[in-house]
């Protein structure tokens, strides 16, 4: 029979362990399946890994890794991910935004020959007008910037063979936008559609500054385009700057110098230091990723590991 490793990041939410854990038995008993659930802790401070023990203790099929500390979710998969041995995993949140009633088609489209089937959300439930025109944004803003295409409106919940989860494992960066990297490792990619649910409890762990540094780290991850827009920027300007130059040496030749011209001045000075430091910031965040990188650190730490059965 064929295996699927089920990869469960968890972050503080012990209320809707059980309900997941409910869930995705219903779903699984009737997969034709050899299926295993292994939750990554990412060292959350309630109980939620005291949950994971007794449900591990009650149900063998369950798995827990806890890592040492809070990494974030990407890390928390990767950790995950890097544990799997199955045929295939599946990676689905825990808050049951993702159903795991849709894991059986994605099961289904593995067999018939796709490495990656990912999840599409129809519809934002839940969520402010504000939230889905910044997602809106930041969907157009990557993929017209970077060669990669990743798909809008999926989050991390897919199926990936074990071809496409070991590739995925092989790319060691420090700055894991999860998305990215599972599109950039290719294969037969299957989309799916469904429709994404209110979480059934607990709070998003997410704010506009999380998703701020989420956005950047995308983008600077898969694209330069920044830094040439900085050229761009710089030589515009400087092109612009000649050009004003040459009208103001023609000017005093013929009309003389008349003193006045300091608003002018001041626009310039200032426009110019604006640039400047925009286009240092821009140089300053990937120049502060490379540092990360540079460093060499693991991903992350494993406090404890015990394996499903
Ligand atoms: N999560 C995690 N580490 C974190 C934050 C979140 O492992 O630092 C997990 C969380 O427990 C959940 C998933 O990542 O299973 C998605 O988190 P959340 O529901 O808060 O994000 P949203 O659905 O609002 O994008
Ligand atoms: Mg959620």
């Amino acid at each position: 029979m064929p295996s699927v490793d089920i990869i469960v990041p968890v972050f503080n939410e012990q209320e809707v362990l059980p309900l997941f854990e409910q869930r995705i038995k219903a779903v699984m008993q009737d997969c034709d399946v050899d299926w295993r659930v292994v939750f990554v802790d990412d060292g959350s401070s309630d109980d939620s890994l005291k949950v994971m023990k007794s449900i591990h203790e009650a149900d063998r099929k369950f798995g827990f890794l806890s890592l040492s500390r809070n990494f974030g979710k990407e890390y928390a998969l990767s950790a995950g991910l890097d544990h799997a041995s199955a045929d295939s995993v599946v990676v689905i949140d825990v808050d049951l935004q993702d159903p795991p009633e849709l894991i059986p088609e994605m099961i289904a489209q593995w067999h018939s020959g796709y490495d990656v089937v990912y999840a599409t959300r129809k519809a934002r439930h839940g969520e402010s007008l504000a939230k889905k025109a910044t997602a809106n944004w930041f969907y157009r803003i990557i993929n017209s910037m970077s060669k990669i295409d990743i798909p809008k409106d999926t989050g991390d919940y897919r199926l990936m063979s074990r071809k496409a989860y070991s590739a995925v494992n092989k790319l060691r960066e420090q700055n894991r936008f999860m998305k990215g990297l599972f599109a950039w490792v290719g294969f037969k990619q299957k989309q799916i559609y469904f429709e994404r649910e209110p979480r059934a409890a607990g709070e998003t762990k997410w704010n506009y500054a999380k998703l701020w540094r989420f956005a950047l780290d995308g983008i600077t991850s898969f694209s330069y385009l920044p830094l040439r827009f900085a050229t761009w920027i710089g030589l515009s300007v400087a092109f612009f700057a000649f050009i004003y130059g040459a009208i103001i040496i023609a000017k005093t030749l013929v009309l003389g110098n008349d003193v006045p011209g300091y608003p002018s001045l001041m626009v310039v000075v200032l426009f110019l230091g604006g640039i400047q430091l925009t286009a240092l910031g821009i140089i300053g965040e990937y120049l502060g990723r490379m540092f990360n990188e540079s460093k060499q650190r693991p991903l992350y730490l494993v406090d404890e590991y015990q394996p499903p059965e």
